[in-house]
């Protein structure tokens, strides 16, 4: 395994470990399901991981090294100190993926694979890792375009890659954290309190707070709700379709995209939504 392989998969050991610890020793919620939903959420990531390993090898990164090497994209066009372009393109990435994000959740392609990330009946650490693989592949095409698009130096997309990778998991993770210690971080990042009102049932909480890494985006855009309407301890985590569905299983999940029923959630801003009697493909 290369040097990056292994910062990754150290940083995904570590940060899993610290939050599970962290999550148990304070949290926020009583898990409905407790710990039966984990051999599949961690079960799909060893799955997407190998699936995006065997399909698209060269990852964002090599997109990275091969937009260096032929002069590609903005940032190898104007010139910049090192440090700078590695701040400047972390923070457009993930720019990036907060509008690819909102796009998951606007179209009704989309919304089918990103159903499997919001089935989950609880949200805590291993939830952060729940997608599925063709969600997975969907992402790692847009950070390809968008990395050779801008020519992102190939350390600015490790950085981001980990620091999206740890931050997917505390910011999922079911924590509690003093009220005035996530005021600070809001301010800046996302928070658990924060990002937990993004897996209400409730449609418009469902539809809010998509950022990962920064919460600026979501205030900018308009798209920020502070607190779940029913409080966190009073909220319901789901999808309202699939309450009553065997969410915590890894098969279930993996055919989820091509049988489940959208419900009520996707904006439909963009292309045909659901109309009721043809939502449901059966
Ligand atoms: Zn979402």
């Amino acid at each position: 395994m290369s040097d990056e392989s292994w910062i990754r998969l150290l940083m995904f050991v570590g940060v899993l470990a610290v939050m599970s610890v962290w999550q148990m020793a304070a949290p926020k919620r009583e898990l409905t399901q407790g710990y039966r939903r984990w051999p599949a959420n961690l079960g799909i990531v060893m799955l997407d991981s190998l699936v995006v390993r065997l399909l698209i090898p060269a990852g964002a990164m090599g997109a990275a090294l091969w937009a260096a090497e032929n002069g590609w994209g903005l940032f190898n066009l104007v010139e910049l100190p090192g440090w700078a372009a590695v701040v400047v393109a972390v923070i457009l990435l993930d720019m990036v993926i907060y509008a690819q994000h909102v796009l998951v959740h606007a179209v009704p392609l989309l919304w089918r694979l990103h159903m499997v990330h919001h089935s989950d009946r609880d949200i805590d650490v291993t939830t952060g890792l729940r997608f599925h693989p063709l969600e997975i592949i969907f992402s790692m095409l847009i950070k390809m375009s968008v990395v050779i698009l801008l020519g992102v130096p190939a350390l600015a997309v490790l950085i981001f890659e980990v620091v999206l990778n740890g931050m997917a998991m505390f910011n999922h993770s079911n924590v509690r954290l003093p009220k005035a210690v996530d005021t600070i971080i809001r301010i800046l990042f996302v928070t658990p309190d924060m990002h937990r009102v993004h897996h209400s049932i409730i449609k418009q909480e469902t539809n809010s707070n998509y950022g990962f890494n920064l919460s600026i985006w979501d205030r900018l855009f308009g798209t920020y709700i502070a607190q779940p309407e029913k409080g966190h301890q009073g909220m319901t985590i789901g999808l309202t379709q699939f309450l009553d569905q065997p969410a915590h299983q890894l098969i279930w999940m993996l055919r989820l995209p091509f049988y489940g029923d959208m419900g009520q959630y996707p904006m439909m801003k963009f292309g045909r939504g659901p109309e009721k009697g043809d939502s449901d493909a059966g």
